[in-house]
């Protein structure tokens, strides 16, 4: 490197960023040289924030029927009151005892970044839910879980409406004139004279079960929805909230600044800055639920002015990512020509070959191409800075257009030998008698089935060769290269499969 001599070792940062722009325009076929340094002003930046706790302590209740039973990891009590008066014990003792603050600071520790940059954050650990529950004998039933029928009193039987209760109605026969009616010298066969049969209604026995209780005599308490028992569990969480704040950023370079809006605060610790944490309790005093913790965010910036080919500029450079902003397109200019060549093999003016020549960017851009990674952001993923957005769309696209120009010769031979092939299938199909027979020995709708199977198999037949031809004439052209599989057609494919419908729709009207 020809100015090693001003890289001193105390700006780690500035070296890296040199090595990588060089290597970059190596890469767009420049000397490495075209990169110089005019001046740095390197620095690993401390950057003090706060970060306030909040102890948070919140209590979820739910009413429930029935007993709830002891459990390793559930506390429960004999009375809903028992249970209310323990549940405000916890919440005080969460706060009074400070060993929220402890535990806060025990996770926070485990945090990356220590909970740089977070707003209205919850910090919550592994002992921070504590369920609890009670359960109580139902005030209503007292335990019982069923109540007096009210529609019997309890009894279970009903007296029947139709007798009194008497068990016997007039006789139906004789409307209790104990004579026949038919035959008004007889006795009445029905009551055999009494004038009295035993009740339809409840069979002689004078009552009837009760419909509510069915004969029970108790029907299941409402309250307690027939257990016996009213229960409650309560899950109390605690936990922290936590919230960042950036005291002052006076003396920060704006360059920094604004990559760190850019960035946003919560992502620093996501490899940008070395975040440490350090806490010193107030001196004695009366419990509290808030604290301050300080954090501070070691972060390596630079501004340097680099001298691209002649052309002097400040870069930034951020964070131990060593992120770069303001490099400008000096890769542009450096593979213009190539660029032109590039242009001349897409009209099929130049072999593709010879136009990419030596430069790395044009053939790692060919690579991607070929690998089917067509997208400029493949590209772009090699060169983020030094290469516009404009040139790398402009390469993939010509690469593209250019290598469609090389594989057209063997599109099309393979096209319309696709297209023979096809008619010729057809021409059996439709006009050799035989095979003709079996056709309109079908019904007509089994007829029109299989005609569109034997155009649609032969369509996807077409296209699966003209694919593979396309992909067989780059391997074969390249043979080192890793070829996609998924190659397109193109115009040539997509008329080769118009044209062979068209002729199989002539055939089967002229036949
Ligand atoms: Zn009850
Ligand atoms: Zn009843
Ligand atoms: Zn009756
Ligand atoms: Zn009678």
């Amino acid at each position: 490197m020809p100015d090693k001599m001003t890289d001193s070792p105390l700006t780690p940062l500035t070296d890296k960023t040199l090595t990588r722009l060089r290597s970059l325009a190596k890469g767009g076929g420049l000397d490495p040289s075209v990169i110089e340094l005019i001046e740095t002003k390197e620095k690993v930046f401390a950057i003090k924030g706060t970060l306030t706790l909040q102890a948070q302590s919140e209590t979820e209740s739910q009413q429930s029927f029935g007993r709830i039973k002891q459990t390793p990891t559930l506390r429960v009590f004999a009375s809903l009151s028992e249970l209310a008066s323990e549940v405000q014990t916890l919440q005080k003792s969460f706060i009074q005892d400070g060993r929220w603050i402890d535990k806060a600071l025990e996770e926070l520790d485990k945090t990356k970044g220590h909970g740089w940059g977070l707003e209205a954050a919850l910090l919550s650990w592994s002992t921070q839910k504590i369920q609890l529950a009670a359960s109580e004998s139902c005030p209503t039933c007292h335990g019982t879980a069923q109540h007096p029928c009210n529609d019997c009193k309890g009894i279970g039987y009903l007296h029947c409406y139709t007798c009194e209760g008497r068990g016997r109605e007039l006789c139906p026969l004789c409307y209790g004139h104990k004579m026949d009616p038919a035959n008004p010298e007889k006795k009445c066969w029905q009551c055999e004279g009494t004038g009295y049969a035993i009740c339809r209604f409840c069979h002689g026995q004078g009552k009837t079960v009760c419909p509510t209780c069915k004969g029970r005599g108790s029907t299941p308490c409402t309250e307690c929805n027939g257990t016996g028992f009213i229960s409650q569990s309560v899950t109390v969480t605690q936990g922290a909230r936590l919230d960042f704040t950036l005291p002052s950023t006076s003396g920060l370079p704006s360059g920094l600044l604004r990559m760190m809006s850019r960035i946003g605060n919560d992502k620093l610790a996501e490899g940008h800055a070395d975040v440490a944490l350090s806490y010193t309790p107030a001196e004695k005093q009366k419990p509290t639920d808030t604290a301050q913790i300080d954090l501070t965010a070691s972060l390596p910036y630079a501004d340097i002015k680099i001298r691209f080919a002649g052309k002097g500029a400040l870069v930034n450079v951020f964070g131990k990512k060593g992120i770069l902003v303001g490099v400008p397109p000096f890769l542009d200019k450096a593979v213009a020509g190539a660029r032109q060549k590039l242009a001349e093999a897409a009209q099929g003016n130049q072999a593709l070959q010879d136009a990419l020549g030596p430069t790395r960017l044009m053939r790692e851009a060919f690579d991607l191409v070929l690998s089917g990674k067509t997208h400029p952001n493949h590209l772009r993923r090699l060169y983020p800075v030094g290469l516009s957005s404009e040139a790398a769309k402009d390469i993939m696209a010509l690469l593209m257009l250019a290598l469609k120009k090389e594989t057209a010769a063997t599109r099309l031979y393979a096209a319309g030998g696709c297209t023979l092939g096809a008619t010729l299938v057809f021409a059996l199909l439709f006009f050799v008698p035989p095979i003709r027979a079996l056709l309109d020995g079908l019904e007509p709708a089994e007829s029109i089935a299989t005609q569109l199977v034997i155009l649609t198999a032969t369509l996807g037949l077409v296209w699966a060769a003209l694919t593979y031809a396309a992909k067989w004439s780059l391997k074969h052209r390249y043979p080192s290269a890793k070829v996609a599989t998924n190659q397109t057609i193109g115009k040539t494919g997509l008329s080769a499969l118009g044209v062979i419908t068209v002729i199989y729709l002539l055939m089967a009207a002229l036949s």
